[in-house]
């Protein structure tokens, strides 16, 4: 999933300070999993800048609407009443959402209320870890499931450096090598000859190096059912 987080109450104060009346948008999915921008946060955000504003004797209404994913257009419709009630939005979405919002509402002010952070999974219920950096051409099989490009901070492929100590990274002793995990678990899997493999230089053009990246469906493609823009 998506992981974020709020961005600093004070600054969200700031960012809708020159508006009056204002639509905080949460997103169902991602973000809501991890407790940043679900329909509960949205509610509590909406509260917390309504007292603020009647603390400061600041004129505000604040709206709040949570729709099941604000990356989907389908679920975007269901905001257009309110959107047209406010001067600007405030979501609390993933980049995704905040960017399809302004997509959708073209002549509305969209702000951003929360921080993409990365692709991850959930360790327990309030803390989650980035596990894949969205290369666009996985080699999971190569390295016994653990992923040198999220998981070691040099994005080596080829062994660790010789900061590994440990078992840690030495960027952060709190976090562990990547190329550690990688040898451990080939050791589990008895396929540590696999380290021995040389992996090629990656084709970068597959991941963010190569500009913007989309996925068409050709089989849909064909059939007229899509038409990709
Ligand atoms: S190799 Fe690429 S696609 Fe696979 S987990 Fe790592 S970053 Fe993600
Ligand atoms: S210590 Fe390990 S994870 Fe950290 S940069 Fe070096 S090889 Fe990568």
């Amino acid at each position: 999933m998506i992981v974020g987080e709020q961005k600093p109450f004070e600054q969200i104060v700031k960012l809708i300070e020159r508006y009056r009346r204002v639509l905080v948008a949460g997103c169902g999915t991602c973000v809501s999993v991890c407790f940043a921008g679900g329909e509960k946060e949205a509610g509590i955000l909406a509260s917390m800048l309504r007292l603020e504003a009647q603390k400061n004797g600041r004129p505000l209404e604040v709206l709040e609407q949570t729709v099941k994913r604000q990356c989907d257009m389908e679920f975007l419709e269901e905001m257009t009443t309110k959107v047209g009630q406010v001067d600007a939005v405030l979501s609390i979405a993933c980049g995704c959402g905040i960017q399809f919002m302004a997509e959708r509402f073209q002549d509305k002010i969209i702000l951003p209320g929360l921080n993409t952070k990365f692709i991850g999974v959930t360790l327990e219920q309030g803390e989650w870890a980035e596990r894949c950096a969205m290369c666009g051409d996985c080699i999971l099989d190569r390295t016994g499931g653990v992923c040198p490009v999220a998981r070691c901070a040099k994005r080596l492929h080829n062994g660790p450096c010789g900061g590994s100590s440990g078992g840690k990274c030495e960027v952060g002793k709190d976090r562990d090598c990547g190329w550690a995990l990688i040898v451990q678990r080939l050791q589990k899997l008895g396929e540590l000859e696999r380290y021995a493999e040389i992996i090629p230089p990656r084709n970068w053009t597959t991941s963010r190096d190569g500009g913007q990246r989309k996925v068409v469906r050709e089989d849909l493609k064909e059939q007229g059912r899509i038409e990709p823009r």
